[in-house]
């Protein structure tokens, strides 16, 4: 039999269930062993493991990561789908697939259905991702504090890049901060567009984000902290001291004394700023604001 990721048997199947690929859901299917191969040891799965996919398409990772894993739920938006996963997985009796949007399932739920099924194992959440949605499931993982071990993902290589950049860089921006915030990230692979059916326009990469045990900086409001990353890159051509003004409703003066407080020269870009001088500022905005409330 035809491997799944071989292109002739994804176009037999698509010719048996009449399936046409959509764009506008990110099919690109995977049709390489090698770089299946690498996310899932990327992954890190285990024997023990609960593996949570978004988006199986036709299910070549799925596939994989059944044969690995103790439990395998995937996520697929796309009704069209369903028949042809029952077919390719058919042979898995630890696969569960779900019909639905990622964006509206509720993990911490699935993740609980599988522990009270007596599966202790890690969670590895893995997936070559839809990419008009990349970054809202990433930042959604990691908002919503899944359970998770880690997230073993394929995106453009455009995001992964603005992922992994260092202060500094063209590509820092507020995405750098708030998954380094979230989670420690190393690079798998990278991916050419030769590997996908149908080819996309973009090289991809794959990503492992391992979330932090412990936050990586001390937040008087974390909120705040956000709020303070999201203003600062909101004009990165302008000086901190100016994309500050307004947070909060402070001042100009108040922003410059605060920023002075922080130790941060009010000239400065917010591309240029750690996550650590970040966290200094945030928190003497949080000093600031409480300082007004409090009447002073
Ligand atoms: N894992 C398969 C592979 O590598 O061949 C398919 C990957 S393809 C890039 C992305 C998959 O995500 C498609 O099957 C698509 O239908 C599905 N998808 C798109 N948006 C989704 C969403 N909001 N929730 C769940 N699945 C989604």
């Amino acid at each position: 039999m035809d491997k799944l990721y071989s292109p002739l048997k994804m176009a037999q199947l698509r010719d048996k269930y009449d399936f046409r690929h959509s764009k506008s859901l990110g099919q690109n299917f995977l049709s390489d062993k090698n770089i299946i191969d690498r996310i899932i040891e990327g992954s890190g799965v285990g024997k023990e493991d609960l593996v949570i996919e978004i988006g199986p398409g036709m299910g070549v990772l799925t596939a994989a990561a059944a044969e690995c894993a103790a439990h395998v739920t995937a996520v697929e938006i796309d009704r069209h789908l369903i028949p042809i996963l029952a077919e390719t997985l058919k042979d898995y009796d630890n696969v569960n697939i779900l019909h639905g949007d990622i964006m509206k399932t509720d993990l911490k739920e699935v993740i609980q259905q599988q522990r009270s099924r007596g599966l202790t194992g890690k969670v590895r959440i893995i997936g070559n991702l839809p990419y008009y949605i990349t970054t809202p499931i990433v930042m959604k993982l990691l908002e919503e504090e899944i359970p998770a071990d880690s997230i073993t993902v394929m995106m453009q290589k455009e995001v992964a890049d603005r992922i992994q950049a260092s202060p500094g860089s063209k590509r820092y921006g507020a995405l750098t901060v708030a998954v380094g915030f979230y989670c420690t990230v190393s690079h798998i692979a990278n991916a050419p567009k030769e590997v996908f059916v149908p080819r996309p326009k973009v090289d991809s990469t794959v990503i492992r984000l391992d979330l932090r045990g412990e936050q990586p900086v001390n937040l008087v409001d974390r909120k705040l902290f956000f709020e303070t990353v999201k203003n600062g890159f909101g004009q990165r051509r302008k000086t901190l001291l100016n994309a500050l003004t307004g947070i909060r409703g402070l001042k100009k003066e108040e922003i410059s004394s605060v920023l002075q407080a922080a130790g941060i020269d009010p000239v400065r870009r917010a591309e240029t700023l750690s996550m650590e001088e970040f966290a200094a500022v945030a928190n003497e905005v949080a000093a600031k604001v409480q300082h007004a409330e409090e009447g002073y």
